[in-house]
């Protein structure tokens, strides 16, 4: 064969490879998603992540099947000698769905999930006002710090899952990280007849930049800023003020465990998240 036949025949495979990845990929999807979630998934997850009963039922069947093609996609790595059992699985990509089930991506770049035993370590390095470098270790219980994995302390996943009215969930601020990184945007709003119903005209609705909606945040985080400065008790974990990520990611498991109590003591914030999620978890 020619040198010249040889790079045809090459670009024709790269070309099919291109083309056909994404479409069998969509169809694997598809094919989970349309599974039954097994008995013993759903057991785990009822036992582990008791919000999955109160979704009202068509939520309910959205979240089985993301939590499926959660399972079908995701590779999970037990690290530190952990053999990851499908209690595991089930329960982080339990949690992981939640955040998902009004969203049009589901995580589509995250690769592997990392499971560690208990909290583990990792090392920084951190620069002095003088310059100088130093290793700083820091003991986590989770960490979303690239966007094709993420790592996660079993043993906290599941004391914090176990708890699940305090605001304080291992997973739901992990995977909030994730997403808010992810760079993807707002959530598409419901669609343009249900909020028009009653004009007549149905305008459609646009989802607005994503800049806007990250000052509005920035504001409702600098209000907590004053309050944690002013001394006062917040209903938001003192943690939220370390920056607005960490804000977004603690308000975010606020969103999901304690909703009604979060719309209440902080409605603009509530109806931030509202606009990312494209769910209402004060109704579930
Ligand atoms: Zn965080």
């Amino acid at each position: 064969m020619g040198a010249a036949a040889a790079i045809a025949l090459l670009a024709v495979a790269v070309l099919a490879w291109l083309i056909g990845a994404p479409i069998l990929r969509a169809r694997r999807r598809r094919a989970a998603m349309a599974e039954p979630l097994t008995t013993d998934l759903a057991a785990h997850i009822a036992r582990n992540v008791p919000v999955r009963a109160r979704l009202p039922a068509e939520l309910a069947a959205r979240h089985d099947a993301l939590v499926n093609a959660f399972l079908a996609e995701k590779e999970f790595v037990g690290c530190n000698g952990l053999v990851v059992t499908d209690e595991m699985r089930a329960t982080i990509a339990a949690l992981a769905c939640l955040l998902v089930l009004g969203r049009r991506g589901h995580y589509d770049e995250l690769h592997s999930i990392l499971v560690y035993p208990s909290a583990f370590w990792v090392e920084d390095e951190v620069e002095d006002e003088a310059g100088v470098v130093e290793k700083r270790r820091r003991d986590l219980s989770g960490e979303a710090w690239e966007s094709s994995r993420i790592i996660l302390s079993w043993e906290d996943v599941l004391e914090s899952a176990h708890r699940p009215n305090e605001g304080y969930n291992v997973a739901l601020h992990e995977f909030a990280h994730y997403l808010d990184a992810e760079g993807l945007g707002l959530a598409a709003p419901p669609a343009a007849s249900d909020l028009h119903r009653d004009s007549g005209t149905a305008t459609k609705s646009a989802v607005r930049p994503l800049d806007a909606w990250a000052a509005d945040l920035t504001t409702e985080f600098e209000s907590l800023l004053d309050a944690v400065d002013r001394g006062e008790h917040t209903f938001l974990d003192p943690y939220a003020a370390e920056d607005v990520a960490e804000f977004f990611a603690v308000a975010s498991e606020d969103f999901i465990e304690r909703a009604a109590e979060l719309r209440s003591a902080h409605p603009r914030l509530y109806a931030l998240l509202q606009e990312f999620y494209g769910t209402d978890p004060a109704f579930w």
